[in-house]
């Protein structure tokens, strides 16, 4: 049996003030490879760490089982309760663990295999840090999921590729990485990209059914009127325009993903749009 508790260690000079966070959702190994790399490095003195980082997977019985979750979805379940369900402790706990860190959670898609980073627009610091990461596609997710870790604290969520593939494994570890490199953890500075920047706005139901299809791209216009996705031949039409965002057949149980809308091609373009709808920030 694997104890139901974050599995957590401490690394670097003085008290942790950053939190690297894999194995939310025990299907997405990416995340758990990155974070026990990081510690095997930390370990072999290999990691030059400039300030104090905890290193956490999350939920090391939903990673045994190799399942999203056991009793709920983690990422859902925040700020958790002490005496409830095992995600409900584990939530609760995980807050303990992080609170005042900044954190970096690593997960992975069945949408995409680019790196998408998720930010919520009430955490300004947060969407400066995605934009210095080499990620194409920087996500506010403000207000869509409640229950999610960046209710509680300043989080900087990746989804680093496909899930259980190498490539999502090597994105992970490398943007953990890159992560601790422009918070100043670790020396040196990551790659750049160009990045377009994105709101998501809601989540797209899809009823119970034996088959279904995604038919548009992620992060490409759905026009009016266009069929984007079906469910046993019945078909989605759009009502108005959007950007489909983790959109997929399967990668949800009950949604095919997210509508969004463009905020950007930079990040002054992203402040301005986020400015314009008044998501003040947190603090
Ligand atoms: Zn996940």
């Amino acid at each position: 049996m694997v104890a139901v508790e974050p599995d957590v260690t401490t690394h670097g000079p003085g008290d942790p003030e950053i939190a690297l966070v894999g194995g939310v959702h025990g299907d997405e190994p990416s995340g758990v490879r990155a974070v026990e790399r990081l510690r095997e490095a930390a370990e072999a003195g290999d990691l030059e760490l400039q300030r104090g980082i905890k290193l956490i997977i999350a939920n090391p019985p939903a990673v045994e089982a190799n399942a999203r979750y056991l009793d709920t979805d983690l990422n859902r379940t925040f700020p958790g309760d002490p005496n409830g369900n095992r995600e409900e402790r584990l939530a609760a706990k995980l807050c303990a663990e992080t609170e005042g860190l900044l954190t970096f959670s690593i997960h992975a898609t069945h949408s995409q295999d680019d790196p998408i980073a998720l930010f919520d627009a009430a955490q300004p610091g947060v969407l400066a840090l995605a934009a210095r990461l080499p990620v194409p596609y920087i996500v506010d997710h403000h207000g869509v999921a409640s229950g999610s870790h960046s209710e509680v604290n300043d989080v900087l969520t990746v989804e680093a590729g496909c899930q259980g593939t190498e490539a999502a494994a090597v994105t992970a570890e490398k943007l953990a990485i890159d992560f601790l490199r422009v918070t100043d953890c670790l020396p040196g500075t990551p790659d750049t990209a160009d990045s377009r920047y994105f709101s998501m706005t809601e989540a797209v139901p899809k009823p119970p059914s034996e088959s279904y299809e995604f038919l548009a791209e992620n992060f490409e216009l759905v026009r009016e009127g266009e069929v984007f996705a079906r469910a046993d031949g019945e078909a989605f039409t759009a009502d108005e325009a959007f950007y489909p965002i983790l959109m997929s057949a399967v990668g949800y149980a009950d949604i095919f993903g997210y509508k969004g809308a463009k905020l950007g091609d930079s990040l002054g373009e992203a402040r301005a749009a986020i400015e314009n709808r008044r998501i003040p920030a947190d603090d």
